[in-house]
């Protein structure tokens, strides 16, 4: 059966100070349902991280990584530099890095082989913008992504991939979908999942939803029955407003 499981992305916050703070602070709570939890700092603070939750539930995870295996590309980090400190699992195509980084179906397909072949996980993010969803294409836009990122794969892979569909108006933004809304789309993604992998795999994949879940609609979004947890931002970045998320199951 599929996991529950509340993702904190971290992006470029917290300096060494504060994400050893935030992470004592995480530690402190206590895991009240049955959600997997993770935590994606920044890539200078990763191995503080894996080292400061050695005996904690909460997994370390990296908010990006190069396809290649190593070589002339400056700036980047490979699946070997995070296996190599205990990451094994990486967010991939976050609207944020397919907008100002150009990231394309095509090189997210390329760093979705390097996640299998590595036998890490992904948690793999799409979603559409807001005049995806103004002009009524919010669904092909979705199905397109997850198509062109993901149905070169064969059906064992799905073990290894977590969905988090995040329309793109709402992160950050204080927008949140309405529940009714995530689960539509949810449904949609796992009917669309069903059609070429059958029920087995549609049913065990987690799909994540993603913008603006905050304590106050956590519960009443993961009371959806395809949606499996969250993907949070700015959220994340407080103990008390993390776990009560974490704890909405
Ligand atoms: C995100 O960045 O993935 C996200 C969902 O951000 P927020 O929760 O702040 O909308």
């Amino acid at each position: 059966m599929r996991k529950h499981i509340v993702a904190g992305n971290w992006k470029m916050n917290n300096d060494l100070p504060s994400t050893q703070a935030l992470i004592s602070d995480l530690k402190s709570k206590e895991i009240t349902s049955d959600a997997e939890v993770m935590i994606a700092p920044t890539f200078t603070n990763l191995f503080h991280g894996v080292e400061a939750l050695k005996d904690s539930p909460i997994e370390v995870i990296a908010q990006n990584m190069h396809y290649a295996a190593s070589g002339a590309y400056t700036g980047e980090v490979n699946a070997d530099m995070l296996k190599s400190i205990a990451v094994n699992t990486v967010i991939l195509g976050h609207s944020e890095r397919r907008a100002y980084y150009n990231e394309t179906d095509d090189s997210l397909a390329k760093k979705v082989d390097t996640v299998l072949e590595k036998g890490m996980r992904t948690i793999f993010c799409f979603g559409e913008e807001l005049q995806d969803r103004k002009d009524g294409n919010h669904f092909s836009v979705v199905e397109s992504q997850i198509k062109n990122g993901l149905f070169h794969l064969d059906g064992a892979a799905w073990s290894s991939i977590v969905l988090a569909y995040e329309p793109v108006w709402a992160i950050g933004t204080g927008e949140t979908a309405s529940p009714e809304q995530a689960q539509e789309m949810h449904a949609f993604i796992r009917t669309t999942i069903a059609d070429t992998y059958g029920n087995d795999i549609a049913d065990n994949v987690s799909i994540l939803y993603g913008g603006s879940v905050k304590p106050a609609n956590a519960q009443e979004i993961f009371s959806k029955p395809d949606v499996d947890g969250g993907l949070i931002g700015g959220a994340a970045l407080n103990a008390d407003d993390f776990f009560a998320i974490v704890n909405a199951f």
